[in-house]
């Protein structure tokens, strides 16, 4: 624990479960002295979000489907209320129907092709209209992307292609808002199992293959990516915007299979 976020409020959108990105960031923020609100989406994730969000001192959980406008409006009119004002938020959210996150991205069907791209990419658009409007004195707005933006890798499909116009989306919102000290920033993760992730086919061997090839030999957890969304969220990253940052144990900057790796 220590007091780096002492002083500061934000919102986590997206955590599901124990299990969830969301959750580690939060966890890691809260350590630091952070408060923190919750969207959770539908009322099956209630039950799971509330004791979670409890555990670390937060009472402020709302539902929030990032899918539909009044909804989004409602949860930030509701932390306007409780807060007035918000110096950071997570953006931790995404979906594709899991049918086509196998087989051939050629094959995505204009109705899957614009779901993904309004949940997992413009969403982090209209959530960031509405939370640098509650960030009077500057803030760090954080989403989360994969390697599949910028390279292709198995099954990933329409949501690479998602992610990578997300990915371009926080260069064009950090430019925005940069003026009104606002940073925008994104996390490019390794795998993690997760809900998520347990849509992507072969998500074992991706796994695998992660471990044996990146340099550190390991996967990250959720602490490894809270660690780094706590840095982009505090003052510590004061002069950084735009920046997607891997928290992947290195994995994007290898080349080539490492020869010592067992089969898989
Ligand atoms: P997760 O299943 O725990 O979280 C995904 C969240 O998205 C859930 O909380 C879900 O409720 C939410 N969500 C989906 N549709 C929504 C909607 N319409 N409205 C509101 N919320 C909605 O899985 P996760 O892996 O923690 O995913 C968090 C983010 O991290 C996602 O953007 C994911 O693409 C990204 N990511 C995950 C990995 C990985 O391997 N797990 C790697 C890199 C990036």
């Amino acid at each position: 624990t220590g007091t780096l976020m002492q002083g500061k409020r934000g919102l986590v959108m997206g955590v599901a479960n124990d299990r969830s990105i969301a959750w580690g960031i939060a966890r890691a923020v809260a350590a630091q002295g952070a408060e923190v609100a919750f969207t959770y989406q539908g009322e099956a994730l209630e039950k799971r979000v509330k004791p979670l969000a409890e555990s670390i001192g937060s009472s402020l959980v709302l539902p929030c489907d990032v899918g539909d406008d009044a909804s989004m409006d409602a949860a930030f009119d509701a932390v306007a209320k409780a807060w007035g004002r918000i110096d950071f938020l997570v953006h931790a959210i995404g979906y594709a129907d899991k049918q086509f996150l196998r087989g051939r991205y050629l094959d995505t069907p204009r109705s899957a092709f614009l779901q993904a791209m309004d949940i997992s990419c413009f969403s982090f658009v209209a959530v960031g209209q509405r939370a640098a409007a509650l960030m009077s004195t500057g803030g760090s707005l954080l989403t989360l992307s994969y390697l599949g933006a910028e390279r292709v890798t198995p099954h990933y499909n329409v949501m690479g292609v998602a992610k990578a116009a997300l990915e371009a989306s926080v260069r064009y919102m950090a430019t925005d808002l940069g003026e009104r000290g606002i940073r925008v920033n994104a996390i490019s993760a390794g795998p993690i199992k997760t809900l998520a992730a347990s849509g992507i086919g072969d998500f074992r061997y991706i796994l695998r293959w992660n471990q044996y090839n990146a340099p550190l030999r390991r996967n990250v957890t959720i602490e490894d990516v809270g660690g780094s969304g706590l840095y982009l969220l505090s003052d510590l990253s004061s002069g950084v915007t735009g920046e997607v940052h891997h928290v992947d144990s290195g994995y994007h900057v290898v080349g080539m299979k490492n020869p010592d790796a067992p089969d898989i």
